[in-house]
């Protein structure tokens, strides 16, 4: 049997699917000049492919069957499995009708068909709902798909094949090092140590499609020396939600790391409360170059709201210092507009984002994304009917303190006065003299009340969404 991975690229604005937004996916479309800049940098570094499909690419090769895959063109086969989104998920129902029109096959995998099958089903021959890897072993070992067809959950991850990056990507090219930066541009290995995440933010798409569940430290030590024999210094991307979750386990892989003497750099995604001073530096002497963490809101009160766990400041400000001395890059999440918010609260979050002073930052504005107890929360508030536009930079529903406008007023001031400073500059040169760092904050100074006088002026003019 020919498979036809379908991993389809957008065309409007930067958007990532897979494994973002549990694989809801964002749209990034730049809104200002600073973002328009990063919207660029976005597409050199965070291009990564999906690996999700690297895993069903295996599973299908492991019962011998051909694997054709695909960004774009609808290719000959005999079924075709396209990753679904719910950001582009119109432009992934018209490429299945054009499959089915070719006479093959066709069915969705991910969180948004599984969620929302409904999107899908009218384009589909069959929608795999739940993590896809047990219904895709059914199906490449002759199992006809129909309909919606329930996948459970594997709970033993160790005995899935190591993903197949040599089945779903093009030719790698070279990986280019761009100094200061984490991730190489044109490089990275996405690999999934765990899956699901044992938190409870109410808000968050990551938690419900299935629970938590780790791989050994041997079976992921195995992918990790298979990805270093078949690549020279390959840069790794821990997709998993919470990375640090088992402070012993990630230990244990670091001497694993070592003891195997693995040459490879990866960057991760964990808490801040999951990390501490030494934890980091082993971390660090095993490879890692670049943590993403999740800060949401300054306001505790705002984070318990939505059953997130709030972390004190000076623990989260003593993490990414240490990181900073150690050189490695720090990505701040940060979210407007949960409920409890009103100007102050986002501003005071503004100000805590450059405070903390991590490498980089990214604003979203809260999205309830269906499935989510939030999006059940909310149901009456929200107003937008177009799922596409649940894309994490769109306000979709009414807010009781915040109109629409205020909303992406504070996302673009965000941007801008992150960016738009001296210290990020030398955060991200990695500047530590101290007397360098006295004149940068005084620089900030200047910049901050620059900042705020053009604040005042755009405020006056209507903004548009
Ligand atoms: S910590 Fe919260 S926001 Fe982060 S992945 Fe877990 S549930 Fe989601």
């Amino acid at each position: 049997m020919r498979v036809v991975l379908a991993d389809l690229r957008a065309t409007d604005g930067f958007v990532t699917k897979d494994t973002v937004a549990g694989g809801y996916g964002s749209r990034f479309r730049p809104f200002s000049r600073v973002t328009s800049v990063i919207c660029y940098l976005k597409r050199w570094f965070h291009d990564v492919p999906s690996v999700q499909m690297a895993y069903l690419a295996a599973i299908c090769a492991r019962w011998g069957h051909e694997v054709a895959w695909t960004q774009e063109a609808p290719v000959e086969g005999d079924v075709a499995l396209v990753l679904s989104s719910l950001v582009d998920y119109r432009r992934e129902a018209a490429w299945a009708d054009q499959m089915r029109a070719r006479g093959v096959r066709t069915g969705f995998v991910g969180l948004a068909a599984s969620k929302l099958p409904e999107l899908f089903t009218d384009h589909a021959d069959f929608v795999i709902n739940g993590e896809p890897e047990s219904a895709v072993m059914a199906l490449a070992q002759g199992e006809r798909l129909n309909g919606i067809v329930h996948s459970e959950e594997v709970m033993d991850l160790d005995s899935l094949p190591f993903p197949r990056w040599d089945l779903v990507t093009e030719p790698r090219r070279r990986a280019l090092q761009v100094p200061f930066s984490g991730r190489p541009r044109g490089g990275g290995f996405s690999v999934l140590g765990s899956r699901g995440c044992p938190e409870f933010c109410t808000y968050c798409p990551h938690r419900i499609l299935s629970g938590y569940r780790a791989r050994s430290v041997g079976n992921l030590a195995d992918e990790l020396q298979m990805l270093c024999e078949r690549s020279a210094y390959p840069y790794i991307v821990f997709r998993d939600p919470l990375f640090s979750e088992g402070r012993d386990r990630c230990l244990a892989l670091c001497d694993e790391i070592r003891r195997r003497d693995l040459r490879l750099r990866f960057e991760c995604e964990t808490r801040l409360d999951r990390l501490d001073e030494d934890l980091i530096d082993t971390l660090y002497a095993a490879g890692l170059r670049a943590m993403s963490f999740g800060v949401e809101s300054v306001s505790s009160q705002v984070l318990r709201k939505v059953g997130r766990r709030p972390i004190a400041n000076p623990h989260q400000r003593a993490m990414v210092a240490h990181c900073r001395r150690r050189g490695i890059v720090t990505a701040a999440f940060y979210v407007f507009g949960f409920l409890e918010d009103d100007w102050s609260s986002v501003a005071a979050t503004i100000d805590h984002s450059i405070e903390l002073g991590s490498t980089v930052a990214q604003f979203k504005i809260l999205t309830p994304y269906p499935g989510t107890p939030l999006y059940n929360r909310m149901r009456d508030l929200v107003y937008e009917q177009d799922w596409q536009r649940f894309d994490g930079f769109t306000p979709t529903f009414n807010h009781p303190n915040l109109s629409t406008e205020e909303l992406l007023f504070l996302l673009g001031a965000a941007y801008t006065r992150f960016y738009m400073r001296p210290s990020y500059l030398a955060n991200y040169c990695r500047i530590h003299d101290t007397r360098l760092r006295a004149l940068v904050h005084r620089l900030d100074r200047r910049v901050s009340r620059r900042h705020a006088l053009e604040e005042t002026a755009l405020m006056s003019k209507p903004v548009t969404c």
